[in-house]
């Protein structure tokens, strides 16, 4: 059989705490492929736009900077110029500026091109705004995932509070719609469906439902 065949691409597209990360890297375990994680990504830059004190108005720092930024992934973790950064990028500071930082069209067509480059030549499962409409948009399954704002602002709620970030339900459901409003208003690859991608409405679903659901998709389209 021809391994071009074999390949699968799985986009996984939509809002933050839709739960499109926790999915994602189960479905990747199941099929044995790579999962990767695009809002790292841009968690990683706004992380080091924070530790060096750039501001999302200062184009010609940003440029600079991004000329010796090096972004990796490897056994899980996600890497920055070398040193594994996991934990650091998960806080409400970090999310507010990669989602501010994201607009910017330096920022994109880097990451877009380095998550095509990773995407090239294998099976990978990825999650983000616009993998399907912009970063793979061959993909050979889509994903639309989402839920509603009040269950998505619950589980990043729970999520801080286990790794101990001080915040309050209702900040975290404020910042919530924030980003959602900058990430599907901004010019720039702005968080949408694609035409022939699968809804997943994942209101009051278990994590195993939503996984079988993606599997039975991904079945009926790639049965290697
Ligand atoms: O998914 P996560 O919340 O970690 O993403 C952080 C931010 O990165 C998002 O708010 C969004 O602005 C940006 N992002 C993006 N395009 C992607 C993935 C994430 O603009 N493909």
């Amino acid at each position: 059989m021809d391994t071009d065949r074999k390949r699968i691409r799985i986009a996984i597209d939509g809002p933050s705490g839709a739960g499109k990360s926790t999915i994602a890297k189960a479905v990747a375990e199941k099929l044995a492929i790579d999962y990767i994680d695009t809002g790292a990504m841009y968690r990683a830059i706004g992380y080091k736009m924070l530790t060096e004190g750039i501001d999302v108005s200062e184009e010609k720092k940003i440029k600079e900077m991004l000329t010796r930024t090096t972004i990796d992934f490897s056994g899980g973790n996600i890497i920055l110029d070398g040193t594994v950064i996991n934990d650091r990028i998960r806080t409400p500071e970090v999310s507010k500026m990669a989602s501010s930082s994201s607009a910017l069209p330096e920022v994109r067509s880097k990451l877009v091109a380095l998550q095509r480059k990773i995407a090239s030549g294998k099976s990978v499962i990825m999650d983000g705004r616009d993998i399907g409409t912009n970063v793979i948009t061959d993909a050979e399954c889509k994903f639309f995932m989402t839920a509603s704002k009040e269950e998505r602002a619950e589980r990043r709620y729970k999520e801080l509070a286990e790794k101990g970030v001080q915040t309050s339900y209702a900040q975290v459901l404020e910042d919530i719609k924030k980003r959602d409003e900058n990430d599907s208003t901004r010019r720039l690859n702005p968080l949408a469906m694609a035409d022939d991608a699968v809804l997943l409405d994942t209101t009051g679903m278990k994590v195993d439902d939503v996984v079988n659901a993606i599997l039975e998709e991904v079945r009926r389209k790639w049965p290697y």
